[in-house]
């Protein structure tokens, strides 16, 4: 069996704040990335008990190289740094049984721990083909193209949430609960550990339920972003459509293109 785990920071317990917490500057980063690297670890140990071969983490926030090498799990392969042209899911493909996230959040909008949608500096919502999703939903999709099923998400109650909704296989680990974007009542490490193994094990093990996220084609992305200027940045891009002042769109055939799309239309409001 081999798994394909994506590991984000804002959903780790202990890490409520982006100034202090999730960006290479602040004064708790350091702490907040060995959380991180233990959380990792522990879905990789539950991997290794359920019988995982091969074990390929992406790191998967900002930077993308928060992840301590030295002190991951023997059991696991990291691919660190950035850009990638699949970003948080760079390195899926057909050859993956079961895709994992670790450290994820809730969609923007939502009343999740430090929630938003690929950029919380300029998208508001995201929507594929009418669905609103979240980066759960987004990178399900991706895995869903190479016909991998996502079995685990672990993050807050509110992302444990918006994951059943849309994939209703899905299994979650709860680490930290919200109070709100940014409070949360936290389990401590050592909690943590033993329910990301035991999470991880039950997922792996009911991988037959476990479904991929198929998208119809054309696939569109439909963004809302957060002002007007925002919007027109984004709708440089060929093949767009203007919405409305804030909300572009792109469609493909494929999700991959339509996903490329996306990625370019955020990156083109931003000037
Ligand atoms: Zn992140």
């Amino acid at each position: 069996m081999k798994v394909f785990i994506s590991c984000d920071i804002e959903g780790v317990s202990g890490v409520v704040d982006s100034r202090d917490q999730t960006s290479s500057e602040g004064k708790d980063y350091q702490r907040a990335r060995e959380l991180m690297t233990q959380e990792v670890n522990s879905v990789i140990e539950g991997a290794v008990q359920a019988g995982a071969k091969e074990i390929l983490v992406n790191d998967s926030h900002g930077s993308m190289r928060n992840i301590l090498i030295e002190k991951i799990h023997p059991a696991a392969t990291l691919l660190t740094g950035s850009p990638k042209p699949l970003s948080m899911m760079q390195g899926i493909s057909e050859e993956f049984d079961a895709c994992i996230f670790v450290g994820y959040h809730s969609r923007m909008g939502s009343p999740g721990v430090l929630s938003h949608t690929i950029s919380g500096a300029s998208v508001a919502d995201i929507w594929v083909n009418d669905i609103l999703v979240g980066e759960t939903g987004i990178n399900a999709g991706i895995a869903g193209f190479y016909g991998v099923p996502v079995v685990l998400v672990c993050g807050d109650d509110v992302l444990a949430q918006e994951a059943k909704q849309l994939l209703p296989h899905v299994h979650t680990a709860v680490v930290k609960e919200a109070v709100g974007r940014y409070a949360a009542k936290c389990l401590p490490p050592q909690k943590v550990k033993e329910v990301l193994i035991k999470s991880t094990i039950q997922a792996l093990e009911s991988i037959e339920e476990a479904v991929p996220w198929l998208l119809e084609s054309p696939v569109t992305f439909k963004i809302r972003f957060k002002d007007s200027g925002l919007a027109e940045g984004a709708a440089r891009m060929p093949y767009t459509e203007v919405l409305d002042p804030r909300t572009v769109s792109f469609t493909a055939d494929d999700y991959m293109t339509a996903f490329m799309g996306l990625r370019s239309m955020i990156a083109l409001s931003r000037g």
